[in-house]
């Protein structure tokens, strides 16, 4: 079918939440795509931080097609060995308790809603300025953007926002507070690392309140920014912290990991999924892990992430960079416009996360070469 049949069909039966690009992709492999008519694409957006090990890694497409033709589905009421040794290296690769299995990002942050609300009955959840913590109600509550919340009012009340500031944090964290939500790094408002002191501020006030620190690692997790997890790369360990994206290797797959503390809070009955944690999806996030938790992998990442924002820095019009191994943003005017130049002029795929921002995700098997190719796009967009 023809983009311009495409275009139809959704115009026509498609509600229309998504700007779509004029660009119709048929095929990927490593960090390239392929669209209708045959042209490579290179890709450093990873789908939004999902196709981390790449487009169809052949050890993650093993893995699916061997499990779809086995067994796809039981619902939560049985046993399958994907998920439960899934559910083991996840826990023991990091905080050490219990998994719950989701569908989304979203539907990650509710389940640490939930929990959080269920260990400190009524209690408020403290959100940060500048989050992104997904689109249905209870993440859409802890999400403090203007344009994003209120066409949709009311929204879950209890929600707390404070600016990025360790004193604003602990002034706002109380014995009424059952938990403070936490980005290690803000993905969707421009690649904002938080500084350690308010995640230690965070750390600090949530022991002495009793309230549970819960990160969000949807975006910045699963090697992203250059270990297996974004916490590992700082002092301060959270209670509990939600993934998604990256994990299912490019299948949809979400998931709360507690640690000890929290790990008994849910009870039978309190929370569920029918798809969640599937064994197709689960055996995909297995065979995606098997990829990324790779020490001589990890050490690319943080590598290529320094040469990647060393090389945007020196591109003409940027004025600041931020980076976390390849979770790269970079300020300069008209980002929206350089994107889509570098997209339909120059075959580069990344995006813009406002008018001020360009971010880049490859994946994180990129080479070196590839990572050059991409600053000659850039450059090459920039200057057209
Ligand atoms: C993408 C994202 C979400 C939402 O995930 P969905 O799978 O789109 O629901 C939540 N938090 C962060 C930090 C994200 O980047």
């Amino acid at each position: 079918m023809s983009l311009a049949e495409l275009q139809a069909l959704e115009r026509d039966h498609v509600l229309p939440t998504y700007a779509r690009f004029p660009v119709e992709f048929v095929r990927g492999e490593g960090a390239w795509l392929y669209d209708d008519e045959g042209h490579p694409y290179l890709d450093f957006l990873s789908g939004i931080s999902v196709t981390s090990v790449g487009h169809c890694h052949p050890h993650v497409v093993r893995a699916v097609t061997q499990q779809a033709a086995r067994l796809t589905h039981t619902t939560n009421m049985f046993y399958t060995e994907p998920a439960m040794r899934l559910a083991q290296r996840l826990s023991q690769g990091s905080l050490g308790g219990k998994v719950f299995f989701t569908n989304s990002g979203a539907e990650a942050n509710e389940a640490a809603i939930k929990l959080a609300r269920r260990a400190r009955r009524g209690g408020e959840i403290v959100v940060v300025e500048g989050a992104f913590h997904g689109r249905t109600y209870g993440a859409l509550s802890a999400t403090p953007q203007e344009s994003k919340q209120a066409p949709f009012a009311p929204l879950v009340p209890g929600f707390v926002v404070v600016p990025k500031d360790p004193d604003a944090l602990r002034a706002a964290v109380s014995e009424r507070t059952a938990a403070v939500f936490l980005e290690p790094v803000q993905g969707e408002t421009g690649v904002w690392p938080l500084p350690e002191e308010l995640l230690r501020a965070a750390r600090e006030a949530c022991d002495a309140a009793g309230a549970a620190l819960i990160y969000d690692e949807i975006q910045c997790g699963v090697g992203r920014t250059g270990t297996l997890w974004a916490y590992q790369a700082s002092g301060v360990v959270p209670d509990a912290l939600t993934s998604a994206k990256a994990l299912g290797g490019g299948f949809p797959i979400g998931a709360l990991i507690t640690g000890p503390r929290l790990a008994d809070v849910l009870q039978p009955g309190d929370h569920g999924s029918t798809f969640a944690g599937g064994p197709v999806v689960a055996a995909a996030a297995g065979a995606a892990l098997d990829v990324i938790d790779d020490p001589a992998l990890l050490r690319r990442v943080r590598e290529l992430g320094e040469r990647l924002a060393a090389g945007v820095a020196q591109l003409p019009g940027v004025r600041e960079v931020r980076a976390r191994g390849l979770m790269v943003g970079a300020d300069l005017d008209g980002a929206p416009e350089l994107a889509r130049r570098a997209l339909l002029d120059q075959r580069l795929v990344v995006n813009a996360t406002g008018p001020d921002t360009l971010r880049l995700l490859p994946p994180l098997i990129v080479g070196e070469a590839e990572v050059d190719e991409a600053l000659v796009r850039l450059r090459a967009a920039l200057s057209a």
